[in-house]
């Protein structure tokens, strides 16, 4: 174990509290990589170098101390290293790509909300994170918008949501929210709360990934209250699952949250079956994490060294599906540009049809015949 896997346990209470401490997570921040000149201090190669500062001139780098110290400098091709380092491939981009690639902002009736399903908004209280992932589909938002928190610019949202009875679920996300201050926090969870329609309040975050520690108790008590909340985590590799992060998700969970993890199909990180086999289980097993999306790269500038092909995404849901138990297994999606939303890109198994007698292959590969008894009530 590497000694700052031992320091962020040391952070923790014995009996599973979660840490109190605030200024441990601060000095994994300031310890880590917030400029491009700290890029200076990385075992890059001079080539590397330009291309990295070059890179990281067009998007936003920060990388918390713990997570970059999970980077094995020896492997080019590290999985951690390929998710926030930047690397020259990104300035090459390609025809096609998308500054918003899932129109978060086409289906935005006021600033910092989205509205494309009936029951459910995307609420963005901040375009800052606690890292930056080079994939990022919203990059360019961080990027352009790059503001944090401030309580005037979420009042028209507020006002949109209050006015809203179909909506049942609000979604933190951004940027991420749990890089906000406890303060900031409980008093936007007290807002959605105070509107009586919403019933669920959903935070999609890398926190527990890449600053474990800010998972404090003092977080925890700022979201709790009259709502049911969702966490969804954002974990691509097991490399990422460490006592730190193990800690985050127990403290999560005994708060009450329904834990969930969505992740991103990357080639060169987490695109092979052992790879993707191996995170799902310690997900479910070890965190108490539920997979739940594995996103087909969607079309974010700069990305197509790290996009597999959908016919490559489907072999390994379909391997997936036949190693792992049904709890274990996410579902593979894809989030359609213009707003289509989430679509199942799993392999049918439906080989064919005809009238009441279906052919359907088995997790065995086997066809077999199904026929429908269908009764009159
Ligand atoms: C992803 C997303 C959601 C949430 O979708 P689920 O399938 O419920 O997880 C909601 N609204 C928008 C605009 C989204 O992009
Ligand atoms: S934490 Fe999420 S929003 Fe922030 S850069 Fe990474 S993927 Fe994008």
């Amino acid at each position: 174990m590497t000694s700052h896997l031992a320091d962020a346990s040391m952070a923790v209470d014995a009996d599973g509290a979660p840490a109190d401490d605030d200024a441990a997570w601060q000095d994994d921040v300031r310890a880590g990589v917030r400029h491009v000149r700290d890029l200076d201090s990385l075992p890059l190669s001079p080539a590397e170098r330009a291309a990295a500062q070059a890179a990281a001139t067009r998007h936003k780098v920060r990388i918390p101390k713990a997570y970059l110290d999970l980077i094995d400098w020896s492997d080019p091709a590290d999985p951690i290293r390929a998710q926030v380092i930047p690397s020259p491939e990104e300035l090459a981009e390609q025809e096609g790509e998308l500054d918003d690639p899932i129109a978060d902002h086409a289906f935005s009736p006021v600033p910092r909300l989205t509205h494309r399903h009936a029951d459910r908004v995307l609420l963005f209280p901040t375009y800052q994170c606690a890292v930056y992932c080079r994939f990022c589909f919203r990059k360019e938002s961080l990027t352009s918008i790059g503001r944090g928190f401030s309580r005037e610019a979420l009042e028209p949202a507020f006002a949109y949501i209050e006015a809203h009875p179909e909506i049942r679920e609000v979604i933190l996300t951004g940027g991420d929210p749990l890089s906000l201050p406890d303060k900031a926090l409980a008093e936007i969870r007290a807002r959605i709360e105070a509107v009586p329609h919403v019933r669920l309040l959903r935070i999609h975050t890398r926190v527990p990934v890449a600053l474990p520690l800010r998972v404090t108790s003092g977080l925890v008590r700022a979201l709790q209250g009259r709502l049911m909340v969702t966490v969804v985590t954002h974990f691509n590799h097991a490399r990422e699952i460490t006592p730190a992060a193990e800690q985050a998700c127990r403290a999560l969970r005994q708060g009450g949250f329904v834990l969930l993890n969505q992740s991103v199909l990357l080639k060169g990180v987490n695109d092979t079956v052992e790879v993707l086999e191996e995170l799902c289980r310690e997900l479910m097993y070890r965190l108490g994490v539920k997979p739940y999306y594995l996103h087909h790269g969607d079309l974010a500038r700069g990305m197509a060294h790290r996009r597999t092909t959908i016919a490559e995404g489907q072999a390994l849901a379909s391997a997936l599906r036949a190693r792992l138990s049904g709890i274990c297994n996410p579902i593979y999606v894809l989030d359609l540009p213009d707003g289509g939303g989430k679509v199942p890109l799993g392999p049918s198994y439906v080989e064919a049809q005809d009238g009441e007698t279906w052919r359907i292959r088995g997790q065995d590969g086997q066809v077999r015949a199904y026929t429908e008894i269908v009764g009159d009530l």
